[in-house]
């Protein structure tokens, strides 16, 4: 091998080199596998400084049961996407990332969250109200009070879009 060949294989490890977002929004989507909707399967990451604080995707709260062994209430009752939230007894992603930094203590302010989808209207308030400035998701969801919510917030949405 010559000296160029070093140096192209060199270059191509350099091209495949994910960028941070690449790189967050791989794991966010490795952390929504342990998933236990029956539904939609979400992850979230909250990012401060390209250091991971905290971790979330959704699933019933510890020590209840989840959908996935006995079932969820709005599967049975046919409630449509987007709706009736409060009657499932999961948490959703971005809840159970910012839920596990008041479990451990770890200050998120001014941290950015990354989504696998785009957040619902009550993850927005609580996302608003945690002090996150910036939200990074891959996959739309339709809810257009959060994204109102964040608009008037001051907190910054962005889709993911690979490159
Ligand atoms: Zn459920
Ligand atoms: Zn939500």
């Amino acid at each position: 091998m010559d000296k160029g060949a070093v140096g192209s294989l060199a270059g191509e490890a350099v091209a495949a080199r994910p960028s941070w977002d690449e790189y967050f929004m791989e794991i966010t989507e490795v952390v929504s596998k342990r998933s236990t909707c029956l539904r939609r399967q979400v992850g979230a990451i909250i990012v401060k400084e390209r250091q991971i604080l905290t971790t979330g995707y959704n699933g019933a709260p510890r020590g209840m049961e989840h959908c996935l062994t006995i079932g969820c209430l709005r599967q049975e009752l046919g409630i449509p996407s987007g709706q009736r939230h409060e009657i499932c007894r999961g948490l959703h992603a971005e809840q159970n990332a910012i839920v596990q930094a008041a479990y451990h203590g770890v200050c998120i302010k001014g941290s950015t969250i990354y989504c696998t989808h785009q957040p619902c209207f009550i993850c927005a308030k609580m996302i608003i109200n945690a002090g996150l400035v910036r939200v990074i998701y891959a996959n739309g969801y339709p809810d257009e009070l959060a994204v109102g919510a964040f608009a008037e917030a001051g907190v910054e949405l962005l889709s993911f879009v690979r490159s």
